[in-house]
């Protein structure tokens, strides 16, 4: 990266000349640079260097098809200039950016032609009201962020991303080695999935029961345990509420444009058809707390509730769960490893278990 005169200079080495696009929006202003699939070369430090208009970025897998950056800027910009320098002495292929700053009046938006496609690996179901009787239920598991968005970082540098996948992945070998349900996961790799895309899957799957795990960092590195979160319009308290707030971002922190909509996922309205679905998702998250607080720990008041853009299926009972705060260094330890996870996985299991005991589909 250089910064010249104003002007920013945004410079990505490539092993190849590839397609790409650049694109600006607003709302907070984003650059969105989209190349095929690729093979990211970048560590963490140079995520977080700060220069000129560009204050942070971050990159990842989209969708199938698409690998992206997403620089956050201070201001708006235009993109003056982006071209393919080609190979040269010891550089490969390399794309540059030139980002000018511009007034908010003569900013330009200049919205991203790719919108995530829906994962290939989940087949569709039919919707709940149509599935057979005498099938197993399907528990869909949401692992929080992904791809582009990384999610809460640890201190250690362990991203939110990963140890959601990881524990999702294991809660569904411990669900079906049951034999009793079928479950599904919103993503089973390291992509970026819209929350929207997220509910459409759990109904599409015919879900009876959908769970998104998390796991947050705060500035208090004191601060540990689990949190369990279901939807309402009004939030339970103002760390709920921020809390909400923060997840829903993950839309925006994929880079995603989503024009009039970004109003929509802030403003969460419930219909009279939500409130026995909320009551269910009330009900699972009673029985999650008791399993938590044997095996593992738990914040205080920790049933809550905010506006969570995720937990919006009209007719599947959802629930949000933080395992922990990567922020603290003994939960970091414990979420960042299988052993460590394997009495969160079962207390969930047993959680659900009890659901469907209680609420047979
Ligand atoms: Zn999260």
């Amino acid at each position: 990266m250089g910064d010249q005169n104003g002007a920013t200079r945004f410079v990505i080495d490539l092993s190849e000349n590839v397609k790409y696009t650049v694109s600006v929006i607003d709302d907070p202003y984003r650059v969105v640079i989209d190349l095929p699939v690729v093979t990211w070369q970048l560590s963490d430090a140079d995520e977080k260097r700060r220069l000129g208009v560009i204050e942070r970025f971050r990159f990842g897998r989209f969708d199938a098809d698409t690998s992206r950056l997403v620089l956050d800027l201070g201001g708006p910009v235009e993109v003056a200039r982006t071209f393919v320098l080609p190979p040269e002495g010891t550089y490969r292929y390399r794309l540059v950016v030139d980002l000018k700053p511009v007034s908010k009046e003569a900013f330009v938006p200049n919205r991203p032609a790719v919108q995530a496609a829906p994962p290939p690996q989940v087949a569709a179901r039919p919707p709940i009201t149509e599935r057979p009787r005498n099938t197993k239920p399907v528990v869909v598991l949401d692992p929080g962020h992904g791809g582009v968005d990384p999610g809460a970082l640890g201190t250690t540098g362990t991203r939110e991303k990963d140890i959601t996948l990881a524990m999702a992945k294991e809660l569904k070998q411990t669900l079906e080695a049951s034999g009793r349900f079928t479950v599904v996961l919103t993503r089973d790799t390291d992509v970026f999935i819209p929350l929207q895309q997220r509910v459409r899957l759990a109904r599409d799957a015919g879900a009876s029961l959908f769970m998104s795990l998390h796991a947050d960092s705060v500035n208090v590195a004191s601060i540990s345990g689990a949190s369990i979160y279901t939807l309402s319009e009004q939030a339970s308290d103002k760390e709920a509420e921020a809390l909400a707030a923060k997840e829903n971002r993950a839309d925006l922190i994929g880079g995603l444009d989503l024009g009039d909509q970004g109003n929509n996922v802030a403003a969460i309205l419930i219909s009279l058809a939500q409130r026995e679905t909320m009551n269910l998702s009330a009900r699972f998250a009673s029985y999650l707390v008791p399993e938590f607080s044997k095996d593992w720990h738990l914040l205080r008041n920790t049933h809550r509730f905010a506006g969570f853009a995720v937990l919006k299926a009209p007719d599947v009972p959802s629930v949000l769960v933080e395992l922990g705060y990567l922020s603290n260094p003994n939960d970091e330890r414990a979420l960042s490893r299988p052993a460590g996870r394997k009495p969160v996985v079962d207390a969930v299991a047993r959680a659900v278990n009890r659901y469907f005991d209680q609420h047979p589909t």
